[in-house]
């Protein structure tokens, strides 16, 4: 019988903070009917990210072509790309008068480019009709496209561009059936060599199994490959269907591997136990100098 090992006492959801501009955020958001990350995931830092002008959108939908058992997106069949959706998305930024915006996607293997032109449309778009706001992708791995992929950003290039290794490359059968570790660094490095001028940007989560050891390995494998900036932050189980948490990383840990993170040449760190990919990706920009 599994037991499931005891939340510690830095894993609290913090009840979110609400000013005025949460709620008008959520309010424009119910009215558009776009989907962020933030409201679905239940992000403990929503309070705090939509009070400073920062939010996480979903295009392509919610329905994923992969299965990673710690995710909770739902998997299958997707929709039909929506066509509307650069514009609409655009439109929500520029209302929403965001400084900072992370978009996102599920994984699009049913579609030639795997969704990177859709992508480009988004960003530019935004682009458009928010001049000022800076621009995050946390796109999908392009398996099998990559070249068609990266070539759709030339005309789009966002701020800084993300995509997660979540993991080390040990747990990569369990955790990311579908996925390869390799082909993960090389999208970013190959990225980076085409567009030195957008920062690149990982992460990993802890608690699925790795060693601290694979944590350093990962670590210097992202710079390796030319990663400006990383993220580390705790995994939680959505629900007793996904892979449990093996471990409650130590806030002194997160400091050993933070610091350790400058050591070896990060523009920035972000890592914490509630840290998630887009947590602070706006003073990450800043710290890269974008
Ligand atoms: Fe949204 Fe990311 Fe902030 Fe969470 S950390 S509220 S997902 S922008
Ligand atoms: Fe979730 Fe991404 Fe895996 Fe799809 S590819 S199941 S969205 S982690």
């Amino acid at each position: 019988l599994e037991t499931k090992i005891k939340k510690p006492e830095w894993i609290r959801v913090q009840a979110a903070s609400h000013n005025s501009r949460f709620y008008e955020i959520k309010q424009i958001l119910r009215e558009q009917k776009l989907h962020t990350v933030c409201e679905e995931a239940t992000c403990p830092n929503i309070g705090e990210c939509f009070g400073k002008g920062t939010a996480t959108f979903m295009i392509m939908g919610d329905i994923c072509t992969r299965r990673c058992p710690f995710c909770d997106v739902g998997h299958g069949r997707p929709n039909p790309l929506d066509e509307n959706e650069p514009r609409h998305l655009g439109e929500t930024i520029a209302a929403l008068k965001l400084k900072y915006v992370v978009i996102t996607s599920v994984d699009r293997d049913d579609l030639r480019d795997g969704g990177a032109a859709h992508f480009a449309e988004c960003i530019q778009t935004t682009r458009q009709l928010s001049p000022e706001t800076q621009i995050e992708v946390l796109v999908p791995d392009f398996r099998g496209r990559v070249e068609l992929a990266l070539e759709t950003f030339k005309d789009a290039l966002p701020d800084v561009m993300n995509h997660n290794l979540e993991t080390a490359p040990r747990l990569y059968k369990q955790a990311r059936p579908g996925s390869d570790y390799q082909h993960s660094l090389d999208l970013l490095k190959e990225f980076k060599r085409l567009y030195p001028a957008v920062s690149t940007k990982s992460g990993i989560m802890v608690g699925l199994g790795e060693t601290d050891e694979e944590v350093f390995q990962v670590m210097a494998d992202m710079r390796a490959h030319n990663i400006d900036m990383i993220t580390i932050g705790q995994y939680l189980q959505p629900s007793n269907g996904h892979l449990p948490v093996l471990r409650y990383v130590h806030p002194d840990q997160f400091k050993v591997f933070e610091k350790h993170a400058y050591e070896l040449g990060f523009k920035h760190a972000a890592v914490g136990a509630m840290v998630r990919s887009s947590y602070h990706a706006d003073e990450q920009a800043h710290g890269a100098g974008v």
